[in-house]
């Protein structure tokens, strides 16, 4: 297969190219050159991409019945008409030549790659009977849902019909859960997707380990780089010096592990300084005197020993972002759960904002808006009078509010409150997202059924006992996605063009389930056609004009205090609660207390790692062209570190961590963007399935070295920051 050069692909940024034959060869690209949309043979139709949850709006040009280009919808308000280069790349994931192409049945043992081609009714008919045989020995909460991204709906829905609770998705423990929990504590809700940051309008940006650009969430990225461009000044916090970090007025480079000193030393400051919005305070705020009473311990110059941050740069760092309220925005990050108590430094980052009065502000955190759409009448689910195992209900940790996964794990090992005897994993690689594969491993020993359904063969893929390969999203219906934002809206997931060979979308896995169940009620419809526009038709909008234009935008509704907002806060004080009572009445903290975190003990350098512009998790390695954009991972070394360890740039290096699991090679790159006592990679590299072919053996895997985790008390979320490695020079 030829490849499509880094330089070239970027040049023509929309990816003006096609396959002669589904995932064989790449049409030369001089023969595609000159085409354009409006070219006799070109259909365009718009669709929202699935090569992250930002779900922007896209349209796709097909011609000649091959796919071509995949471009932002200009009416959509994720992407304004521009999509990320993972976007872009989403004709890649059509062509990718490692998707799983039919059912597969193993035969051999677990792990070991022996499978049988299936038709779809027979692997079907494989997973009802044993699914229907664990529900009459065990009960039907015995199965499992581990899922992510959208087309888990109907996965979702069909599987809750036949009895299942106990579902969870990465998404929660493993990214955003401590963030959400932490602001719902403090304003009584969360942020949820995309995050409400009136960057567009702001003043000042502090980013505390988010490395937006390099981390492309689109509209997000749009807007910062946009902030950038009219001078507003940004902060970053990061033992990195990443890309924000080079747009950035300030960079504290934090000693990893100490950003909640930090915060609590810049939240001393503030009140200690008065600096802080007095009237949202004296207005909506709950237990402020006990709060400052708090955290009057917690000086700068005690911040200054522990951070390694020089005292007059916090000083000057909080004097500048404050003196921006209430358009300021601390950004309250993602991929959150850094260290095992990160719902309480994300509660402190609330504080804060609090502080800077900027909740329902312009330039600050804006209250999203929605738009209702009507649903489709479909069955009520049956009750369960058993006991959740995947935490959801609270009962294991106080706060959580969404499945945990490792809660899941942890009840397969130990059968406890109920054996977990079967998982449904859709569209993530389990592998990699959670920590600790071993414990994942041992948890996978006690199924009885293991069913993955995915587009590629992923390290999961490979203990499957049956594999369902679904349609990308180019290929598929999924249902309406209702986004939450500055306006409302509703988009269209439609097919494009047809999956390329037995590939079936989520929506028709889940019907045709459904009826092997003995639950076919709960899809009363034909197809998604007649499901999508019932609901867009009932909801009083044009089906028609909706598959033309693939998004409605909702009315404007007032978003903060400068377009008509009254704020309100759902908290038990009805307040912005700077002393949380409900907090202090479960036996924590009240207010985030600052505990010191395990140092990187001598010889040995913590691992910290984050994300890529061009691939997403461990999804899009074998990607050929976002491939061809990175091929592998590197290890960031601070080149002084490195010189004593007698490494040089672009070294090849293998990782060893605490509990003596070593990594694949990875290659040095020595800078000095990075403190001397941290490394940094990518996620999501280092696949180990060999059905995975484009991305085997490729670079290292982060996920693989995350062999020791610290569990967040208040809602279950595990730590991804908390292993030392050292580097070991290959021959
Ligand atoms: Fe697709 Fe990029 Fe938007 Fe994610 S941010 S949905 S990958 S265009």
């Amino acid at each position: 297969m030829s490849t499509l050069s880094r330089r070239r692909f970027l040049s023509i940024s929309a990816a003006t190219f096609g396959a002669a034959a589904v995932a064989t060869q790449w049409e030369p690209l001089t023969r595609l050159a000159h085409a354009a949309p409006g070219d006799a043979g070109v259909v365009t139709t718009p669709t929202f991409c699935e090569m992250c949850f930002w779900r922007c709006g896209g349209i796709a040009h097909v011609r000649d019945g091959k796919l071509w280009k995949f471009e932002g919808n200009p009416l959509d308000p994720q992407s304004h008409g521009r999509l990320c280069p993972r976007g872009t790349g989403a004709v890649g994931a059509h062509y990718d030549p490692d998707r799983i192409r039919q059912p597969l049945i193993r035969v051999g043992e677990r792990g070991k790659e022996q499978w049988k081609t299936a038709s779809w009714d027979e692997a079907l008919a494989y997973v009802a009977e044993r699914m229907n045989k664990i529900k009459a020995e065990h009960g039907p909460e015995s199965v499992a849902i581990l899922n992510h991204g959208f087309g888990q709906r109907f996965i979702q829905h069909v599987l809750k019909s036949w009895g299942v609770i106990n579902i969870a998705g990465a998404s929660y423990a493993q990214c955003r859960g401590a963030r959400d929990t932490g602001f719902m504590l403090t304003f009584g809700s969360g942020l949820g997707s995309p995050e409400p940051t009136d960057i567009e309008n702001t003043d000042c940006l502090v980013l505390i380990g988010t490395h937006l650009g390099e981390n492309m969430h689109n509209s997000q990225v749009q807007e910062f780089a946009k902030a950038v461009g009219r001078g507003v000044p940004v902060i970053v916090v990061d033992p990195r010096f990443s890309v924000a970090a080079s747009k950035a007025k300030y960079w504290l480079p934090v000693k990893p592990g100490t950003d909640l000193a930090l915060l609590l030393a810049w939240m001393n400051l503030l009140v200690t300084e008065g600096r802080y919005d007095k009237a949202f305070v004296d207005a909506y705020g709950h237990g402020f005197a006990q709060f400052a009473e708090e955290i009057k311990g917690y000086t700068v110059e005690w911040a200054a020993k522990e951070t390694g941050v020089s005292a007059e740069l916090i000083r000057a760092t909080a004097r500048e972002f404050a003196s921006h309220r209430p358009a300021t925005i601390i950004h309250p990050g993602r991929r959150v759960n850094w260290y095992g108590d990160d719902t309480q430094r994300c509660r402190a980052v609330a504080l804060l904002s609090a502080l800077m009065g900027n909740w329902g502000r312009k330039g600050g955190l804006f209250v999203s808006a929605g738009m209702k759409i009507a649903p489709y009448p479909l069955p009520k689910y049956p009750t369960s009078d058993k006991p959740r195992a995947d935490g959801a209900d609270g009962s294991q940790f106080p706060f959580a509010d969404e499945g945990i996964t490792t809660s899941i794990r942890a009840a397969t090992l130990t059968g406890k409150p109920y054996p977990i005897k079967s998982w449904f994993v859709y569209s993530t690689n389990l592998m990699q997202a959670l920590p600790n594969p071993q414990e994942t491993l041992k948890a996978i020993d006690q199924l009885d059924l293991l069913v993955v359904c995915d587009t590629l063969p992923s390290e999961i893929a490979g203990y499957a006992d049956v594999i369902l390969p679904e349609t990308v999203f180019l290929e598929r219906h999924d249902d309406l996605l209702v986004g939450f934002g500055r306006r409302g809206w509703t988009s269209l997931r439609q097919p494009v063009v047809a999956a390329p060979h037995d590939q079936k979308p989520a929506w028709w896995i889940a019907k045709q389930l459904a009826e092997r169940l003995g639950v076919g009620a709960s899809m009363p419809f034909k197809d998604m056609d007649e499901y999508l526009a019932y609901r867009i038709e009932k909801s009083g909008f044009d089906w028609a004009k909706l598959k033309k234009e693939g998004v409605i935008m909702g009315e404007p509704k007032p978003i903060n205090v400068e377009t008509g907002l009254a704020l309100s806060f759902d908290t038990p004080s009805g307040k912005v609660e700077f002393w949380s009572d409900q907090l202090a009445k479960a036996g924590f903290d009240p207010v985030p207390k600052y505990k010191a975190h395990a140092q990187a003990p001598d010889g040995t350098l913590r691992l910290i790692t984050g994300r890529a512009p061009v691939h997403t998790f461990s999804r899009t390695q074998s990607n050929p062209l976002l491939h061809d954009l990175m091929p592998d991972n590197e290890i960031w070394v601070n080149t002084a570190t490195a010189g004593r360890l007698g490494l040089k740039n672009r070294d090849w290096v293998t990782l060893k961590n605490q509990d003596g699991v070593v990594s694949n090679r990875i290659r040095v790159k020595a800078t000095q963007r990075i403190r001397e006592d941290c490394v940094y990679m990518v996620y999501g590299f280092g696949h180990t399935n060999p059905m995975l072919k484009t991305a085997y053996l490729k670079g290292a895997s982060a996920g693989g070295l995350n062999t020791h985790y610290e569990t967040d008390p208040l809602m279950g979320s595990t730590s991804i920051h908390s292993n030392f490695v050292t580097l070991v020079k290959e021959a």
